[in-house]
């Protein structure tokens, strides 16, 4: 059992009394000890974060992008042992969590590259206006545990480069390369400036409530996220709300069929599905829909799914029990419906680990679980459509709005549709992933606010509108009229 692993408080290493087990999904087995931080630990967090905030926030621009360049230079340096914790905490390939980290320090460096700048908004005969951006202070920032490297990684960034301090949580089910960011961050930024503590969903709640806490940074699950928002009404705490997607990709009918499913099938199944923005529903063209769910079957069936050190596997496990079940909750609810076909997989794989088998399924409609909720796991419902409008319609109809997308070898008529779709993202011939400079949320229960570009930065400040009227004399009243 690997043990030793330590919070970040206060610029110094912490272990607490208490400590949680922290499962390996690929044999469903412990594998290390995780220390539970408790509500003391997270008020001398808070308190140390508050400390740091005025002499941090005087720092430069330059000084702070050049602390969290180093800093991703360090994580760079310790790839191969984050990645290989990583592997074992998530699931997911190892060259996988390689890519993980090295995408977070690209979107480091772009995060450090956007201009977040003051404004003149006017300067005239009205007066002067500036407006400025005032850092918010601490930052709370809750994590889930698909993708923790990826999600830590610019939070700390946006934070601290806009001059506020963080206090970070992790997910419970993959805490601990978080806690190697803390550990790499204490020998980069002054004491106080990053904290990262692990701790339960309990933790998370007293974060969102705590006074001391000026914002609070979510990305989870829409019904975590509703929690996040009512608690953080206490204070008034401002939110942004990273939450689930449903994302539709639509695929007309003039599409290449070879070339476009390998492209779909892995912006389904990458990270075994587990990707907030991952194709979840899959609407085709009538006319190519027996094409390409061949194409989908026949790549699904030369993927290897296994452990992630286990050379060649491309499909690691499902992250936790809990998800686990649920998925296999709505393949039974799928097999249950009359008339949808589960072209390939349908089942857990007969092995130690929460291992289910890459899943396609067709003639499914909406109605059901599996096209109106978030699966986020490798199972990928393929639906049937005759008229491009009435897709957009119905990929439409859902509270969730994260991201989608529309194919078509006819690249204007694809955006036309695709500016149709209530979505923070909509690609065109394209599915998945962030880029630093793009503003990046979702609109209806998808989330509220956006991470990423200067918009991104504009959420970790508030802003301050320094102004200098000039208000012209008032003419003379005429004699004898009323004042
Ligand atoms: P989750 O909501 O269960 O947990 C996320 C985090 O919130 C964890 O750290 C958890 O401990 C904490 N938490 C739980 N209850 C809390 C509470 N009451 N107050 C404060 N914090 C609390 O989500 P998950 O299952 O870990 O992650 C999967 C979900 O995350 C999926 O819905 C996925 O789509 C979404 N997600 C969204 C994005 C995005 O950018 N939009 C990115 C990745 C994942």
């Amino acid at each position: 059992m690997r043990q030793g692993f330590t919070h970040t408080i206060a610029g110094k290493g912490e272990g607490s009394a208490a400590s949680f087990e922290v499962i390996n999904p690929a044999t469903g087995e412990a594998f290390a000890l995780c220390p539970d931080a408790t509500r003391e630990q997270l008020d001398r967090a808070v308190a140390a974060a508050r400390q740091a905030f005025p002499a941090w926030r005087r720092t430069t621009q330059e000084q702070r992008r050049e602390m969290l360049r180093a800093f991703g230079e360090a994580v760079r340096a310790r790839t191969d042992e984050i990645a290989e914790l990583l592997t074992r905490e998530q699931g997911k390939p190892l060259q996988r969590a390689k890519e993980e980290i090295q995408r977070s320090l690209v979107n480091l460096a772009g995060i450090l590259a956007t201009k977040l700048e003051n404004e003149v908004l006017r300067d005239d005969a009205r007066g002067r206006v500036e407006l400025q951006h005032h850092p918010l202070g601490v930052i709370g920032a809750i994590t889930p545990w698909n993708v923790p490297i990826l999600l830590a990684m610019p939070k700390i960034a946006q934070a601290l480069y806009t001059g506020n301090t963080i206090v970070l949580k992790p997910s419970p089910y993959t805490p601990l390369t978080t806690l190697l960011l803390g550990e790499i961050a204490r020998e980069h930024f002054p004491p106080g400036v990053v904290n990262i503590l692990a701790g339960g969903n309990d933790f998370g709640r007293w974060m969102t409530e705590h006074l001391g806490i000026d914002k609070i940074s979510f990305t989870g699950s829409v019904a975590t996220g509703k929690r996040v928002m009512a608690s953080a009404a206490g204070t008034l705490k401002r939110v942004t709300l990273e939450l689930g997607g449903n994302d539709a990709a639509i695929v007309l009918d003039d599409v290449d069929v070879k070339a476009v499913a390998p492209k779909l099938f892995w912006a389904s199944f990458g990270n075994s599905g587990q990707i907030c923005q991952a194709i979840k529903r899959l609407y085709v063209h009538e006319k190519i829909y027996d094409e390409l769910c061949a194409a989908l079957v026949a790549i699904a069936g030369t993927v290897k799914v296994g452990e992630g050190f286990e050379e060649g596997v491309l499909i690691g496990p499902v992250q936790n029990k809990m998800q686990y079940d649920r998925v296999l909750e709505l393949l039974a609810d799928t097999k249950r419906q009359p008339g949808v076909r589960i072209l390939c997989g349908g089942d857990a794989l007969p092995r130690p680990g929460y291992f289910i088998a890459p899943t396609i399924v067709a003639d499914i409609r909406e109605g059901t679980r599996l096209v109106d909720e978030e699966p986020f796991g490798p199972v990928l419902p393929v639906i049937r459509f005759s008229d491009a409008d009435d897709a957009i319609r119905r990929a439409n109809d859902t509270r969730f709005g994260l991201a989608g997308s529309v194919w078509s070898s006819d690249e204007a008529r694809a955006k036309t549709l695709a500016e149709q779709l209530e979505v923070g993202t909509a690609w065109i011939n394209h599915h998945l992933g962030v880029e630093p400079d793009v503003p990046f949320g979702g609109f209806k229960e998808s989330g509220i606010g956006r991470e990423y570009g200067a918009d991104g930065l504009k959420h970790y400040s508030e802003i301050r509108a320094v102004s200098r009227p000039i208000i012209p004399p008032r003419p003379a009243a005429a004699p004898g009229a009323k004042p």
